[in-house]
């Protein structure tokens, strides 16, 4: 089996079996990170010295029988969103250009300990504020399936590289869909756990009642190995659950007979008839393992964008105004005074969107908005919920695209902030409601990857993993790797 086409338990067994050592594996990845990342400008920084030593002391383990998990010894990436102790961590911006956290996010330490080999850092939409990669301050990233088209974002990085093979996995975050999206747009597996499933410490907040880090790989079951590693409970974030599952990958082989899939109407109105073809195309996967498929009612759907991203905005003005040139992050030169130092340090320091979202932010939160603003998003959040509790009452699991077309042309909607927003449709209402969902893929309009995206209530993700591996056991497009990669 060749090291591109294996998953992480095969890879882990090719290591079990003395077949490879990890820092084989490692130097493997490496070569192609540096023969393949000047196209997809997908790293924002490469770290091989690190990648290098984890990688040795992984085979340490190995030699005394101390392997610590099956990702021991299997190169990795981090979006460039979570803090890596002594390692620049920049959220793509201008603002956290030099930033060298003291620090590693709870996420980072939990996959570290599980013996994961870090290769480096992965670019972004600046502060994860985007659906295009176009936002991020180090340059757009290419969709390795079409050089012209936008990977998704903001983990656009993360998507990018594991569909390039660049590296086995990496991790994402997901606010409003920026794990699922990008997945969906690079033909690859991701997974955004329910709230509090995965520690936010040390992950540089945006929206934190909506943040939630998850993972990225080409195969469900991948995604189940890495989850096991990445959620914990932590004391050190508050919004930790100690409900969520430890275990991820106990239920992949289960049968799905007994499953009820609902399929909302109004997933379908107005969708592009080859993406309905693809999504309809999936369920009859579903329903031939033996799932059973139902029309359902969700309302409010047409209120999530609307909801998330007043939402969204106001949580960010308020976690981004420590960002003032003061203790951290980028300081303009020789301030006249306070009031200079602080608008001249976040004029330079923030992009476009950024500022854009803050805005809006400070203006829904100000005196006088706020009840016409926050709090009718805030109630509209509420309703939201509601439908999908209502929902669930009907059937197990809810199925529909995960966007409402493939990646589009990179520049085509950089003027048009709004028809952006409108095409997280099908992902901002799962955060607003903290549900689990996942990404997988689920075939292709021309050349361009299409997304699937399965829902579940709260801390079903065992159930959602099992649902897409078995149809991953029944399709290869998550087995699929783009031409220009392949070799
Ligand atoms: N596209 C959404 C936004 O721009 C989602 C981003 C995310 O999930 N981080 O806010």
């Amino acid at each position: 089996m060749s090291i591109l086409h294996s998953s992480i338990r095969e890879l882990a067994a090719q290591l079990a079996n003395k077949q490879l050592s990890s820092l084989e594996l490692t130097e493997h990845y490496l070569q192609r990170i540096e023969a393949h990342n000047p196209q997809l400008n997908a790293y924002i920084r490469i770290t091989a010295e690190q990648a290098r030593a984890d990688a040795q002391a992984s085979d340490a383990r190995r030699a005394k029988g101390e392997i610590r998990s099956p990702l021991d010894g299997i190169p990795m990436a981090h979006k460039d969103l979570f803090c890596t102790a002594g390692i620049t961590t920049t959220a793509a911006s201008k603002m956290l250009e030099n930033f060298v956290p003291p620090h590693s996010a709870t996420i980072a330490e939990n996959l570290a300990q599980a013996g994961a080999v870090m290769t480096g850092k992965l670019s972004m939409d600046e502060f994860a504020m985007g659906s295009s990669n176009e936002r991020s301050a180090f340059g757009v990233v290419h969709n390795p399936w079409d050089s012209k088209a936008v990977p998704g974002g903001s983990s656009g990085g993360s998507a990018a590289t594991v569909a390039a093979r660049l590296v086995p996995y990496s991790t994402g975050s997901d606010t409003g869909g920026s794990i699922r999206q990008p997945a969906a747009y690079c033909g690859v597996t991701g997974i955004k756990p329910t709230y509090g499933t995965c520690s936010r410490w040390g992950m540089i907040a945006y929206a934190s009642s909506l943040d939630q880090a998850g993972p990225i790989a080409p195969s469900a079951e991948d995604c189940a190995l890495i989850l096991n590693a990445m959620a914990s409970f932590d004391p050190k974030d508050s919004t930790s659950s100690q409900d969520t599952l430890r275990v991820f990958d106990n239920l992949l082989n289960q049968p799905l007979n007994g499953v009820t899939i609902g399929i909302p109407r109004i997933y379908f109105q107005g969708l592009d008839s080859q993406m309905a073809d693809n999504i309809m195309a999936a369920a009859k996967v579903y329903e031939s393992l033996g799932a059973t498929l139902t029309d359902i009612e969700l309302q409010n759907t047409d209120i999530a964008i609307a909801s998330y991203y007043l939402i969204a905005s106001a949580e960010a003005s308020s976690n981004l105004a420590r960002y003032d040139g003061v203790r951290y992050g980028h300081r303009c030169e020789n301030p006249d005074n306070l009031q200079d130092l602080y608008r001249r340090s976040r004029s330079e320091g923030f992009g476009e969107e950024v500022k854009r979202r803050i805005l809006i932010g400070t203006y829904a939160l100000s005196a006088g908005y706020y009840d016409a603003y926050y709090e009718q998003a805030r109630r509209a959040r509420r309703a939201i919920l509601n439908s999908f509790t209502a929902a669930f009452t009907e059937c197990d699991l809810i199925l529909g695209p995960t966007t409402p077309s493939p990646a589009f042309a990179i520049g085509s909607q950089t003027d048009d902030p709004v028809a952006m927003f409108l095409g997280d449709l099908y992902t901002v209402a799962i955060n607003l409601a903290g549900l689990p969902a996942i990404s997988h893929p689920a075939g292709f309009i021309q050349h361009l990857p299409v997304g699937c995206q399965l829902i579940g209530p709260h801390f079903s993700e065992a159930r959602l993993l099992n649902l897409a591996h078995r149809f991953q056991q029944e399709s290869d497009y998550h087995r699929q790797i783009p031409a220009a990669y392949a070799a």
